[in-house]
C-alpha cells in the first residue's frame, strides 16, 4: 500500500474472502460489503496458500471485468499444486532434486525410496507450506515407515533425494517482470535442514550467479507467473529448483537486501496497465 501511494495511485486492500461473485448473463461482477467494485485498473493478488480455490476465483472475476492482474489466476493455481509445478518444470528441463510419487498401493514404499536413490530421502506432503510436512528420513526404514503412516492415512505426498550440500540452506530469488529483483540466502536454525523464516532460518543478502538467475527466470516463466519467489539449492550439479511461490513475503526479502520490492512491483504494474489500455485502443 506505501508504494502505491507513493508512486501517486489510489489503493485499497480488499478482502478477497470477503467478495461475493455474480456471474449472469449481463456478465460477470463483484460485491465488496455490499458494493460492486468497478472502475479498477489492476489488482496485486496476495492468496494465502490455505484459500487457494476461493481466493483464485475471485482473481479470476477481476481478470473478466477487465482489471489487470499483476499475478494470473490460471499461474496461482498451478504454482500452488507442488506436483504439477515440479512436472512442468522437469518438461522445461530445469534442475530439481530428484521426486518420485505414487499412489496408495500398499507394498510400494521400498521401491519408492530406491527411485530417489534410496537415504536419506525427503518426503513432502503435497498440501505442506512454510516448511510444514517436510521430514527428513536418515534410513531407509525410517523413509518407508513415514510414507506408510502418511499413505495410511490418505495424505498425498511427493518423495526427493535429499541435496546434502545445501547444508541446510537455499536461496530465493524474487523474479519481477522478467527480471531478478532481489535475492536471499537462508540458513536454517542449528540441527535443522529446513531453512524457512518460519521455521527459524535467517536471511541474507547473496548475489546470485548467472546460472542461478537464469533457473530462477525460466522457472518463473514455465509457470506463467510475473512475479514469483522461486526458491533454490545450491547442490553440486548446479542450482536445483525446489518450488516457485505466486505470493511471495515482501517483508524478509526487502529485510535482507534492503531493495524497495513493492515498488518495483508497482513499476510492472503501472507499465502493464498502459500497454492493455493502449493494445484495447487498437482493437
Ligand atoms: P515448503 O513449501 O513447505 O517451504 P519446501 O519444499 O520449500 O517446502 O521445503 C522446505 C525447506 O526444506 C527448504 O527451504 C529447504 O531448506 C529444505 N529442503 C526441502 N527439500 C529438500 C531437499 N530435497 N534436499 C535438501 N533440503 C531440502
Ligand atoms: N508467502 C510464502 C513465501 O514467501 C509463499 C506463499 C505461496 O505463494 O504459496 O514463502
Amino acid at each position: 500500500m506505501q508504494a502505491i501511494q507513493e508512486a501517486g495511485h489510489e489503493g485499497k486492500v480488499i478482502d478477497h474472502l470477503l467478495c461475493d461473485l455474480v456471474i449472469e448473463q449481463e456478465g460477470p461482477s463483484i460485491i465488496y460489503k455490499g458494493e460492486k467494485l468497478d472502475d479498477i485498473d489492476a489488482i496485486i493478488p496476495r492468496i494465502g496458500a490455505s484459500v487457494t480455490f476461493y481466493g483464485t476465483a475471485v482473481v479470476r472475476q477481476f481478470e473478466l471485468i477487465g482489471a489487470f492482474s499483476a499475478v494470473e489466476s490460471q499461474a496461482i493455481v498451478r504454482s500452488r499444486d507442488k506436483l504439477r509445478s515440479l512436472q512442468i518444470l522437469s518438461r522445461e528441463g530445469l534442475g530439481m532434486p530428484k521426486t518420485a510419487f505414487t499412489n496408495f498401493s500398499k507394498g510400494g514404499e521400498k521401491q519408492l525410496v530406491e527411485r530417489v536413490g534410496g537415504a536419506p530421502l525427503v518426503i513432502k506432503l503435497l498440501e505442506g507450506t512454510q516448511g510444514l510436512g517436510v521430514v527428513l528420513a536418515e534410513t531407509k526404514k525410517a523413509g518407508q515407515s513415514v510414507i506408510e503412516a502418511f499413505h495410511g492415512l490418505k495424505a498425498r505426498i511427493i518423495v526427493q533425494e535429499f541435496i546434502k550440500e545445501a547444508k541446510g540452506a537455499d536461496i530465493r530469488a524474487f523474479v519481477v517482470n522478467n527480471k531478478v529483483v532481489g535475492a536471499m540466502k537462508r540458513q536454517g536454525a542449528e540441527g535443522e535442514f529446513r531453512s524457512n523464516l518460519h521455521r527459524g532460518g535467517k536471511a541474507t543478502v547473496i548475489k546470485l550467479s548467472k546460472e542461478e538467475k537464469t533457473a530462477a527466470l525460466n522457472a518463473a516463466k514455465a509457470l506463467g507467473l510475473a512475479i514469483a519467489g522461486v526458491d533454490m539449492l545450491q547442490s553440486s550439479r548446479g542450482p536445483l529448483i525446489l518450488e516457485v511461490n505466486s505470493s511471495p513475503g515482501l517483508e524478509g526479502i526487502e529485510k535482507a537486501t534492503g531493495i524497495n520490492i513493492a515498488g518495483k512491483i508497482i513499476e510492472f504494474v503501472e507499465e502493464s496497465v498502459i500497454k492493455q489500455a493502449q493494445k484495447r485502443k487498437k482493437f
